[in-house]
């Protein structure tokens, strides 16, 4: 099989795989209990925490563990904005369901949401954040990189907007944690959603930064753990290899980056020259190393899809939670794409794996089936 749906999510790398197994075999201690033998899985969720602050920059105090983006995102969005005790957030409509839907919650309760248009690159101007910026305005939350175009959003400038006036601004960084440096330390960020799973670590476990001094109120409800903050036992395995996999994403960065760049742009650059009426979506420049996402006019993506697969190639048509219903993609469209269009988008998340040969398979298995079914 060629994976190249890395967006969706990632196998689990060796480094993570062995961090986690003494926490699944013979560490299998509650960090909260007293004895040695659960301090020991204590220790691990603490020295991930450490691993993890010192690949960030930032303190350990400022990392808190959760079960993935979703529920980082959910509690900053939700906690966040109640924290300020104002009414309004400021969004994009390109931005992942997690945040959408978070926003969608908070309009039933009363908030106000105003969720900014894109250019037709998917770039968020920071001149209409600051327009869109009232007295009521609590929270603004733009994502550092979107997942279906990889286009590469301003936040630093955005989040210098936010700060100057008191305003808390938060990024889900799902998409670029590992795979871009985050401008933390220089910018004016308060809370940032990272996940595992999106870094070659195991899924259904992410964190929350929040920048010292920002104290959310805790969005799950129990127990003592995480400093008071995030109640429920801690995933001890997941959280070992989180930082394993955080540890390998960060070391590889520059250079996986440079593999992946190169093998994207050749084929964007094959697959829009050689398909008639092929078009790249996103921006060419400010762009994931590892996103391809081109749109194929008057090809529907779903059989596309389906035919790809039976030729031993994963891909998607965009984001995984989107994919399976019959909506077309939000975040095509928020470029200013017809319905046809969005329909017709396919997005090719790749590793630095991919070699030349079966970048070469691709293409030509795209451009044949693309002609099928033009044909059809
Ligand atoms: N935000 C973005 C940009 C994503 O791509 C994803 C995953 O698809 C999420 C949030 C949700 O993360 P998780 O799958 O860890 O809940």
């Amino acid at each position: 099989m060629i994976y190249l749906d890395n967006a969706a999510t990632t196998e689990l790398c060796e480094e993570a795989r062995e961090a986690m197994r003494p926490y699944l075999e013979e560490d299998y201690g509650n960090p909260s209990s007293i004895y040695l033998f659960a301090q020991r899985a204590k220790g691990a969720v603490e020295e991930s925490r450490r691993k993890l602050s010192e690949l960030m920059g930032v303190s350990p105090m400022e990392l808190y563990f959760t079960g993935g983006g979703t529920e980082s995102d959910n509690w900053a969005l939700i906690s966040g904005i109640e924290s300020t005790g104002k009414r309004h957030i400021i969004s994009s409509k390109i931005e992942h369901h997690a945040v959408l839907r978070s926003c969608a919650y908070l309009e039933k309760r009363g908030f106000s949401v105003t969720y900014l248009d894109v250019d037709e690159r998917g770039r968020v101007e920071p001149a209409a954040v600051l327009e869109a910026i009232r007295d009521e305005t609590g929270l603004i939350s733009i994502m550092s990189a979107n997942n279906e175009i990889g286009t590469i959003e301003p936040i630093s400038e955005i989040s210098e907007i936010a700060g100057e006036r008191g305003i808390l601004f938060h990024t889900d960084a799902v998409q670029a944690f590992g795979q871009l440096p985050l401008p933390l330390g220089k910018s004016r960020i308060d809370l940032l959603s990272a996940s595992a799973h999106k870094i070659r670590g195991p899924k259904g476990v992410g964190l929350l930064y929040m920048r010292r001094g920002v104290k959310l109120p805790p969005y799950l409800h129990g127990g003592e753990q995480e400093r008071g903050r995030r109640a429920g036992t801690e995933n001890v395995a997941a959280i070992a290899g989180f930082a394993a996999a955080a540890e390998r994403a960060f070391r590889t960065m520059k250079e996986r980056g440079e593999k992946e760049r190169r093998m994207r742009d050749y084929l964007i650059r094959r697959l829009t020259t050689e398909i008639p009426d092929c078009c790249l979506n996103g921006d060419p420049e400010e762009r994931l190393p590892n996103n391809v996402n081109v749109c194929i006019r008057g090809v529907e993506a779903e059989p596309l899809l389906l035919l790809l697969d039976q030729r031993g190639i994963a891909a998607s048509a965009g984001s995984a939670c989107a994919s399976g219903s019959l909506d077309p993609s939000h975040v095509i469209l928020a470029l200013g794409a017809s319905r046809e269009d969005a329909y017709g988008s396919l997005r090719l998340s790749l590793d630095e794996r991919l070699s030349r040969e079966d970048a070469d398979r691709v293409v030509s298995e795209i451009k044949r089936i693309a002609d099928y079914l033009r044909r059809e």
